[in-house]
C-alpha cells in the first residue's frame, strides 16, 4: 500500500490533531469501552479503539485511509463510556480532514452526500431534502434508494416538494466562507 506520511511525519500530525482535540493518546489503555459502544462498529474497519491506538503510534496513513473516519456519525456514545473522557469523533472528525486535504477518501459516497448538502445549504441557506435525495441518487448510481419510502415521508410531511430559502441567504454564505478559511474541507 502507497506510503502518505513517513513515521516522522505521521507522528507529527496525530500529535496536532491530538492538541487540537483537547486528547492525550497516552491515556487511552485500550479497555475498548469505546468500540462495545459504537452503533457504528458493524460497519467500521477499525475499531474507535483501534483508531486512538494507531494515532498514538504515529500510524496516520491507516487512519486517514480507513473507512471509519468517514462513517463515524458523531453521536459521542463513545466519549459517554470512555473512563477518560477521550474525544473520539473530534479525533475522527480531524483525521478526515486531512485526508481529504490529501485526496483520500475509503467512503465516496459520504463525500458525495457531504458536498450536495454543504451546496444546497450554499444555495438556499437551508437543507432541501428533494434536491438531497434526488442528486445523491443521481450522482452515486443508486437512482432507486429509498424511493419506496417517498409517499409516506410526503404524506407525514417528513419531506416537502416544494423549495424554499432562508430570507439572508448571503448572510449564511458568509458564514460558510468564513468556516472555510478557519480551516474546513470542502
Ligand atoms: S474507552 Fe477510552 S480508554 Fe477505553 S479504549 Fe476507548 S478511548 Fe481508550
Ligand atoms: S462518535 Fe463515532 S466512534 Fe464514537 S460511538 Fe459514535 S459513531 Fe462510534
Amino acid at each position: 500500500m502507497e506510503k502518505i506520511l513517513n513515521r516522522e511525519e505521521g507522528r507529527f500530525l496525530a500529535d496536532r490533531i491530538a492538541k487540537e482535540a483537547d486528547v492525550k493518546l497516552y491515556e487511552c489503555y485500550q479497555c475498548g469501552k469505546c468500540s462495545a459502544g459504537c452503533p457504528m462498529a458493524g460497519s467500521f474497519d477499525l475499531m474507535p479503539r483501534q483508531i486512538v491506538h494507531l494515532m498514538h503510534l504515529g500510524d496516520m496513513d491507516s487512519v486517514m485511509k480507513s473507512k471509519s473516519i468517514w462513517l463515524c456519525a458523531s453521536c459521542h456514545t463513545c466519549v459517554e463510556r470512555c473512563p477518560h473522557d477521550i474525544d473520539i469523533p473530534t479525533l475522527m472528525e480531524k483525521s478526515r480532514m486531512e485526508a481529504q486535504k490529501r485526496g483520500i477518501c475509503a467512503v465516496r459516497n459520504v463525500k458525495l452526500f457531504n458536498d450536495i448538502f454543504t451546496e444546497t445549504i450554499r444555495g438556499f441557506g437551508k437543507s432541501q431534502e428533494v434536491i438531497l435525495e434526488g442528486a445523491y441518487n443521481v450522482t452515486s448510481g443508486r437512482l432507486l434508494q429509498d424511493m419506496a419510502n417517498v409517499p409516506a415521508m410526503l404524506q407525514k410531511e417528513i419531506v416537502r416538494p416544494e423549495l424554499n430559502s432562508v430570507k439572508d441567504r448571503d448572510h449564511i454564505r458568509d458564514i460558510m466562507n468564513k468556516c472555510e478559511k478557519g480551516g474546513a474541507v470542502r
